[in-house]
């Protein structure tokens, strides 16, 4: 048996070390690392069971990994295995990946049944989320059927997420939600759920208010072609209140875009947009690797001497000869 062999052997018996192991292949720059790890992803067991995709956004300090702490273990009682992954293009410029820090989900982390996986410290959005869509296979071969995928709730990368993903939630915290938290109308937009967090304690009146004012927003929005119609939950991980409304309100989602057809349409869509994603990279890289006039023509741009469109012809055409 070979090294490769063993790995992919290992993980579709839900081994965590070789699925660690593939992972590290994924997120590696090396190009041989990158040749193994697409032809070990090629190799994978497809998985036995059905498996939910959710992408989970909420702005810092929302209460993100406190709620997939506790939602991810409510999940696992119900008798699954989660794997908790991240896309946080802003990590390498702040220093520090939502992420990172293992401890901040330390129930979780501990669980048999859990995968947390922290961000790839480095890289541009396309090459994170390329990055964690191999990932999402690697975790679903090693039998982890539900899939969290953490985002920062501030930007670029609540696309890129919605692209991996069967259904988006964003969290929101108790308050005014006036100006929407500072969430971008965008990222309302696409959630599929909206969960107000901390609805607990002295934050109960505040929570209730956010919920009113996201219900408000949400009437206002159209549901997206699927049918699905938007729904907004209260939740608190400190008292585990409203885990089993959101669990309840996902497997709802999923039952009925698999019923109709939407889940499957969904996820061939997002297949071929990786394909073309794929295409697009490697070329790009080749491109720049195969044509020695690049770095001249590339100065020549900067300089004024030559027009962008003339230096882009030169390129392709010196590629294709
Ligand atoms: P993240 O930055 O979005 O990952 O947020 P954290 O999960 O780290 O939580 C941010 C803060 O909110 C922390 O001080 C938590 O203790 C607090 N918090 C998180 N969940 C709850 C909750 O359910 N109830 C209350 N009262 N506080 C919470």
């Amino acid at each position: 048996m070979t090294n490769s062999e063993r790995m992919i052997e290992g993980i579709s018996e839900g081994n965590r070390r070789a699925l660690g192991r593939l992972i590290t292949l994924i997120e590696s720059t090396r190009i041989d690392h990158r040749e193994a790890a697409m032809d070990a992803i090629n190799q994978l067991h497809k998985p036995k069971k059905n498996t939910v995709r959710i992408g989970i956004s909420g702005v810092p300090g929302v209460g993100k990994s406190s709620f997939i702490e506790a939602f991810g273990l409510h999940v696992i009682e119900q008798g699954h295995r989660v794997a908790v992954l991240a896309v946080d293009p802003s990590s390498p410029k702040t220093g520090g990946s939502i992420l990172g820090d293992k401890t901040r989900m330390e129930q979780l982390a501990r669980n048999p049944d859990a995968f947390i996986r922290p961000t790839p410290s480095a890289g541009s959005l396309g090459g994170v989320a390329r990055r964690t869509r191999e990932t999402i296979i690697a975790v679903e071969a090693a039998s982890f059927d539900v899939v969290l995928v953490e985002t920062v709730g501030v930007g670029q990368s609540e696309y890129a997420v919605a692209d991996l993903v069967d259904m988006f939630v964003l969290l929101v915290a108790p308050g005014g939600g006036d100006d929407l938290q500072g969430i971008k109308k965008g990222i309302v937009e696409m959630a599929d759920l909206v969960v107000v967090t901390k609805c607990d304690g002295d934050l109960i009146p505040a929570a209730n208010r956010a919920f009113q004012d996201y219900r408000s927003a949400l009437h206002m929005l159209n549901p997206g072609s699927s049918g699905w119609i938007p729904k907004i939950l209260k939740t608190s991980a400190h008292s585990a209140e409203g885990l089993d409304e959101v669990w309840s309100a996902i497997t709802e989602f999923h039952k009925m875009m698999g019923e109709t057809g939407a889940l499957d349409a969904k996820r061939a869509d997002q297949a071929t947009s990786w394909m073309w994603d794929e295409v697009t990279s490697t070329l790009l890289k080749r491109i720049k690797t195969a044509s020695v006039q690049v770095r001249d023509l590339e100065a020549a741009v900067r300089n004024g001497d030559i027009t962008p469109s003339e230096a882009a012809q030169r390129i392709l055409s010196d590629f294709e000869r």
